[in-house]
């Protein structure tokens, strides 16, 4: 619906409505005496008044919960449908994730681009700016409690977390602020090397903190960032990782065991799932 249209109801409300109420208000006799027709057309205009201002409020993004909500529900149906007993049997009594995986909260950036079975495989941690600071428990749980080998950190291109941490966020709310405190990057540059600099220095962090286990070969850290804007022309949607046990230098890191072959297309040797428990999951499905 349209502006003029919002301010034509509106208008028809002020010039109408408005006298009319304050007539009655003032004069009971007035009201009893307002015919059944005309209390009707008043009824009609208040409703379509309410109505035109719902739909503004939705109109600037204050509305459609109960849409994404049924759509949420639809979704949960499908899933529920699809997924009998034995695609939960697996981790009915407890997880056994492979890896711990820390993200931004931003909605761009999502499991399914990283496993496409993440259930009991990945250990999510989502927070804004991909850090560890600002969920140091929950870090700490999937490498000391849940034993994963891997902590893989994933910043991701135009991250608003980045954008804002790099420029002046002092008119923020205290607890935004808290969380953008702890990304420890440069001012001026809200790009891609702002976002490489937080995943080192979340790799950094990592392996100070869990030092132990790294040395000891229990753990591998490692940083990615995600690509769906494809700045690093390396395809779309890609994960380019960057940075393995504070490892940054690219010709280094090809030559590493873990990263040679990752490159190699699907359907290659190179590519093939090696994981009895992904291929598990993907007959679940
Ligand atoms: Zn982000």
């Amino acid at each position: 619906m349209t502006s003029t249209i919002r301010r034509a109801l509106l208008g028809l409300a002020l010039t109408t409505v408005i006298p009319i109420c304050a007539a009655t208000a003032a004069d009971p006799a007035a009201m009893a005496a307002m015919s059944d027709a005309e209390k009707e057309k008043i009824r009609l205009i208040v409703k379509e008044v309410l109505r035109e201002y719902a739909a503004s409020m939705k109109d600037k993004g204050h509305g459609g919960a109960s849409d994404i909500l049924r759509e949420i529900a639809q979704n949960n149906r499908k899933f529920v449908a699809g997924h009998g007993p034995e695609y939960f049997k697996p981790f009915l009594e407890g997880q056994h994730p492979r890896a711990t995986v820390i993200t931004c909260s931003d909605s761009r950036v999502h499991t399914h681009a990283l496993d496409g079975s993440p259930d009991g495989d990945l250990f999510m941690i989502r927070n804004i700016g991909n850090q560890i600071a600002t969920a140091e428990g929950s870090v700490e749980y999937g490498v000391h409690h849940l034993h994963t080998p891997l902590l893989l950190i994933v910043g991701h291109v135009a991250c608003g977390a980045i954008k804002a941490a790099s420029g002046d966020y002092s008119k923020e709310s205290p607890t935004i602020q808290r969380e953008l405190d702890t990304l420890q990057i440069g001012k001026g540059d809200p790009g891609l090397n702002s976002v490489k600099q937080n995943v080192n220095n979340q790799v950094r962090t990592a392996m100070g903190k869990f030092e132990a286990e790294v040395m000891g070969g229990q753990l591998t850290v490692v940083g990615a960032v995600y690509d769906f804007r494809n700045e690093m022309k390396q395809g779309q949607g890609k994960l380019n990782i960057i940075n393995v046990n504070g490892e940054t230098d690219p010709a280094k890191l090809a030559m590493l065991d873990l990263i040679k072959g990752l490159n190699a297309p699907p359907g290659k040797s190179g590519a093939a799932k090696t994981s009895a428990k992904s291929e598990g999951h993907k007959e679940g499905h």
